[in-house]
Parts: C-alpha cells; structure tokens; sequence
C-alpha cells in the first residue's frame, strides 16, 4: 500500500493542480494502471499568504500552515508537501509541530543540481524567494552557489508572478522578458536556473531556454511520488 500524500496548497492553485495532475499522471505513465497514491489537498484561503508575508508576519505564515498540516496528519497524511518555493521560508518550523515527515522542495532541487553537477546557477522566484537568503543557505551548504537577477528584473519576475501567474495568466511578453532574464543570468555565470516558484513551470519550459532549468514543481511531485510509492 503505498504512503497517503498530503499537499499544502493553493499557494497558488495552478501550481496545485500541477502537482497533483503530475503524480496521478506520472503514476499511470509509468505503471500503466491508477494506482497512484492518495492524495489529500489542504488549500489554504490564499490571500492571507500574499499579505502576511508582505507585512513581515512569518509567525501567521508559520501558524497558520502549521493548522494546515495538522489538518492533513489527522486526516490520514503519511508524507507532507508545502507545495510552494516561498513558504519553505517557514518549512522548519512547521515540519517540527507534525508527527509525520515532510519533504522539503530545497532537498530535492538540491539534489536535482547536485546530481547534474553544477555548482552555479541562477534563480527566479518571488522578492522573498531571491532576496531572503533561506535557498542561498540551503544551496551553500552543497557548495552550490546562486545568482538572482537585478533589481529591476527581480522586480519583473514578482510582478508576473503575483498579477499573471497566480491568477492563471499567461502572457508571451512575460515569457519572453523571463528567456531574457534568464540569459542574463547565463552571460553572468550560471550554467543552469532554478524556476523557484511552483507558477513558472506554466510560463517558460527548458525548450524555450538556453540553459537547463530546474522546474521545481515537477521535481519536488516527483520527490512525493517515489517516498509514496516507496522508490
Ligand atoms: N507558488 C509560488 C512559489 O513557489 C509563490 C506563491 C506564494 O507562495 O506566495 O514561491
């Protein structure tokens, strides 16, 4: 029987139904029948996570998931998602206040890099995702170092993720101004880009791009998927 996966979403729900189309899917894919794990789904009211974090108020981020999560062990939850790059702010302290283990999106973006062998690479994120230093410290760590964009470009990727992606949105100006950024970051020294928001996936694939990028939404389900079906 395989482990029950328990996703905090709806930060924001597109990338929420991105992970759960990818594991069902993945799933038949590779097995050929519906056996896939289940899945419980806790989406948050997302609003209050736009705000708090913009009012510095990680503690209601922290408390208000931490209710989340509990939600999710209670109902049945084995394993447990924050289905968001920018929340993983608060990951440790919510994984310290529930009884089963969660499965940190920075562990396996990290190990996605480490075991492609990079040691540069560029991210795009929210302002809190490339300014806070939460993923330069967990990259660090395996002696990966991390290159945002600059200022105004940093400012571009937020806005397109908080006005367009979160809402759905997907516009070819964005993605074009996204492949520009990203060969910014490959003329600076990155050999490949974290998509360090669970919404880009949806805006610019690695077709599109002149460096390999690591889409963090696929890789953190695919992490869910093989802890669940026990691979
Ligand atoms: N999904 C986004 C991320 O991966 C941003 C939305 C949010 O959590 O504020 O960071």
């Amino acid at each position: 029987m395989h482990k029950t996966i328990g996703i905090l979403g709806g930060m924001s729900p597109e990338s929420t139904v991105a992970y759960y189309e990818y594991i069902t899917r993945t799933y038949t894919a590779r097995f050929g029948d519906y056996a896939y794990p289940q899945i419980l789904i806790y989406s948050v009211s997302f609003q209050a996570y736009v705000d708090w974090p913009k009012e510095d108020r990680w503690d209601l981020v922290a408390e208000g998931l931490i209710q989340a999560a509990r939600s999710l062990e209670l109902a049945g939850a084995d394993v447990i998602l924050i289905a968001t790059n920018t929340m993983h702010i608060v990951f440790d302290e919510v994984a310290s206040n529930v009884g089963v283990p969660m499965l940190s999106l920075l562990d396996a973006v990290g190990d996605a890099i480490e075991a492609r062998g990079m040691d540069t690479v560029g991210l795009l994120g929210t302002a809190f995702t490339m300014e806070k230093t939460f993923y330069h410290r967990a990259l660090a760590d395996r002696g990966i170092r991390v290159l945002v964009p600059q200022p105004g470009d940093r400012k571009r990727v937020n806005d397109v993720i908080y006005d367009e992606l979160v809402a759905g949105t997907i516009r070819d100006t964005s993605r074009q101004d996204f492949l520009a950024i990203v060969k910014g970051l490959a003329e600076r020294g990155a050999e490949g880009v974290i998509l360090g928001c669970t919404e880009i996936p949806l805006l610019v694939s690695e077709e599109d791009s002149e460096l390999p990028l690591f889409d963090t939404t696929t890789i953190h389900a695919e992490a869910a998927l093989g802890y669940a079906i026990g691979v």
